[in-house]
């Protein structure tokens, strides 16, 4: 039985299967995750009591390749939530041609609440937990929200530790001393920005005058605000989980970023230090900034936050998703009848993934590459991928959701059909 969010997910799936032509193994397989695992992880905190911690990992398909996901701390995280991410996962890699199906990982818990020794315990512990679960030709964790090279380091070193061999392709995103790649913390964005770059002028939309809201402000919110800020859009919103800030004239990304990073917050930006007053801004609430009045919205946060009760309300021509799921398949649909273009998350912030790939890849023949390297090619896959998926919308007259979904079930179908048994005993 599906609950709700994936069954959401699953959605999708089912609008696009009515342009593809999948054989029927293909399509049961995909509407359930291959195997779940739910973990209680125990913890030592710094005041020496114990503390439990229910933490997840779902590798939904294989198909294609060893399952590919981040791992999510957050308090929310649920089983449920975990399944969709997986189910994503599986369609993005798909989407993007990576030699992967798809996973994700998560723990409940709220993680500004732990001190760093309390985290990196419960990180290894994490590992311990899952260690049978994982491994570089088997699944392949990465960050998600709230987790960052840092917490790969620890999950990669215990995951080491634990089959006392130096493994650093079991999780990607580890600091670059431990094995990680150049360009992987910037990589969401980097892919989000590549193709913007392929879509907007499609649309006649030059940087100067387009204007852009971004709602989140984590390594893909600021990292996308600020490259699209040094391209010349003008920022006019950007949040965190406090609330939003919103200057018509245009946001200096920059100096709210170094802001963040010293106050942990977005709304003192121009009230401390030497911008104050320089942009006069008003204060708005997260749902706010989704209605503004721009050209161009990008939800960079976490899933649902466009539903049946605000697309209405949206008033921006177009939509990048950043975030993984930020609107749901009804808004979907209500989004589509305004005429508003979404860019989905499977492609959009695809680039992640992709940089994990390469990371991946790295890891495996001990031969690193250059920043240039990496954004080179990250670029040229992106770019591949938006015009493949642009063409099959165009063709279909379909949203470029839906033919992101073509192109990615065109490519599991295949998979499924070659490993199959179905034509032994149908035909
Ligand atoms: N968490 C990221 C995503 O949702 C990256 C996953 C990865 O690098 O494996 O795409």
């Amino acid at each position: 039985m599906l609950d709700s969010l994936l069954s959401d997910a699953n959605q999708r799936l089912e609008k696009a299967l009515r342009y593809v032509t999948l054989c029927e193994d293909a399509i049961e397989r995909l509407k359930y995750p291959k195997a779940s695992l739910t973990v209680s992880i125990p913890v030592r905190l710094d005041d020496g009591s114990l503390r439990m911690f229910q933490g997840y990992r779902v590798r939904y398909d294989d198909s294609r390749g060893p399952t590919k996901g981040g791992v999510r701390f957050h308090p929310n995280v649920t089983l449920d939530e975990v399944q969709s991410l997986a189910f994503w996962m599986t369609f993005k890699c798909a989407a993007l041609s990576l030699p992967f199906g798809g996973a994700k990982g998560g723990i409940t818990l709220n993680p500004k609440e732990l001190s760093k020794f309390e985290l990196e315990r419960l990180s290894r512990g994490y590992i311990d937990a899952i260690a049978d679960f994982i491994g570089p030709d088997v699944d392949i964790p990465a960050p998600d929200v709230y987790t960052n090279p840092m917490i790969m380091g620890w999950m990669m070193d215990q995951y080491s530790t634990i089959r006392r061999q130096i493994t650093p392709g079991v999780v990607t995103g580890k600091p670059i001393t431990m094995g990680g790649s150049l360009g992987r913390e910037t990589a969401t964005a980097m892919g989000a920005f590549f193709v913007m770059q392929a879509i907007l002028p499609r649309f006649g939309l030059p940087p100067a005058g387009t204007t852009v809201a971004v709602q989140g402000f984590g390594n893909a919110g600021a990292v996308i605000a600020e490259l699209l800020y040094r391209a010349g859009y003008k920022v006019v919103a950007v949040s965190d989980s406090q609330g939003a800030i919103y200057a018509s004239q245009g946001l200096d990304i920059p100096s709210i970023r170094q802001f963040k990073e010293s106050s942990r917050g977005i709304k003192a930006v121009y009230c401390q230090g030497t911008v104050c007053n320089i942009i006069e801004h008003e204060v708005l609430t997260n749902a706010e900034l989704l209605t503004l009045n721009v050209d161009v919205l990008i939800p960079a946060a976490l899933e649902n936050q466009i539903t049946a009760a605000n697309a209405n309300d949206i008033k921006a021509k177009y939509i990048f998703e950043v975030a993984n799921g930020p609107i749901t398949s009804e808004a979907d649909q209500l989004l589509e009848a305004k005429g508003i273009h979404v860019f989905p998350d499977i492609l959009v912030n695809a680039g992640g993934v992709t940089v994990s790939y390469f990371e991946w890849v790295q890891n495996r023949n001990g031969l690193y590459w250059s920043l240039e390297e990496v954004n080179r090619r990250l670029e040229a896959k992106m770019t591949e991928e938006t015009e493949k998926i642009w063409a099959i919308a165009q063709e279909l007259t379909i949203s470029m959701r839906t033919a992101a979904y073509v192109h990615a079930l065109n490519r599991l179908g295949e998979a499924i059909r070659a490993k199959g048994t179905r034509d032994y005993y149908v035909n």
